[in-house]
């Protein structure tokens, strides 16, 4: 059994006002409870709620998948707070930094004085980084977590995790108005039991945002759909649309696909 935690939605910043309350405005993470295992999916804002979650389930570890390493789905990252137990193993993975010198070295040359008085190499918790080419499969007991190059600048990696036949998608950030990776991309999908997509934009307003490396909801249906996924999560929200307006997406969602949803923060979905 998967239990998928929502615990930020939001791309770009953190919109923290009353007309953001409904849908939640902490950025990108999300967190997977497989069999007591903790899988986490980017370290947006919404991290800090993942604490309570790790320390129910008693658990001294957790794998922390990165999709990319801009700055809303990393902003939370030292208030994951298992990073200050020193008795807590993080195991951090990245597929994206081949350029930039990988994981720890970003971490270890960012991470510090003056941006933060502690530095990611004085953690009190372990911290084992590990770096990989997408396409690259990991093993982690009986979980397998599949990767997937997407189309972003400075490159993003999608992830899907399976568990006894089970799976959950992970696909942010990225533009789908590049082609060349779309059939790729559905083949990885493909039949997965959650869908969860970059949906920052409309059909109607990605014009205006081309090249700056998202896609749209109605992009989501579509390739939710291609792909014969059972459900697909609307998310990575655009900071600027309210709850009025994501509600108004969502009743335009509901009318398209009845496997489809708008995810929420706090929003928990299982799958066995
Ligand atoms: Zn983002
Ligand atoms: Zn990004």
């Amino acid at each position: 059994m998967l239990n998928v935690h929502f615990l930020g939605v939001r791309g770009s910043t953190p919109c923290a006002d009353e007309r953001f309350v409904t849908y939640g405005g902490h950025t990108s993470c999300v967190l997977v409870e497989v069999d007591g295992t903790i899988f986490i999916f980017d370290a947006g804002s919404g991290i800090i709620n993942a604490s309570p979650i790790v320390a129910k389930q008693g658990a001294c570890e957790a794998h922390l998948f990165f999709s990319h390493v801009h700055l809303d789905h990393i902003m939370g990252f030292p208030f994951f707070y298992p990073l200050w137990n020193k008795h807590f193993t993080t195991h951090i993975y990245a597929g994206s930094l081949g350029a930039y010198g990988g994981i720890y070295n970003f971490f270890a040359n960012t991470l510090k004085e003056p941006l933060f008085p502690v530095s990611f190499t004085e953690f009190p918790g372990d911290i084992h980084c590990q770096d990989f080419e997408p396409g690259y499969t990991h093993k982690i007991g009986n979980v397998t977590v599949d990767t997937f190059m997407l189309n972003h600048p400075n490159s993003a990696v999608a992830y899907r995790l399976t568990c006894n036949g089970k799976s959950v998608c992970y696909v942010t950030d990225h533009e789908h108005g590049d082609n060349s990776n779309r059939e790729g991309l559905i083949e990885f999908i493909r039949g997965t039991d959650l869908f969860i997509y970059d949906s920052t934009y409309e059909d109607g307003n990605y014009q205006n945002f081309k090249g700056w490396g998202h896609s749209t909801w109605q992009e989501a249906l579509r390739l939710g759909d291609e792909a014969d996924v059972a459900r697909t999560a609307i998310f990575h929200h655009d900071p600027q649309n309210t709850d009025v307006k994501m509600a108004a997406i969502e009743e335009d969602v509901k009318k398209i696909s009845s496997a489809a949803f708008v995810a929420r923060q706090g929003m928990m979905v299982t799958i066995d």
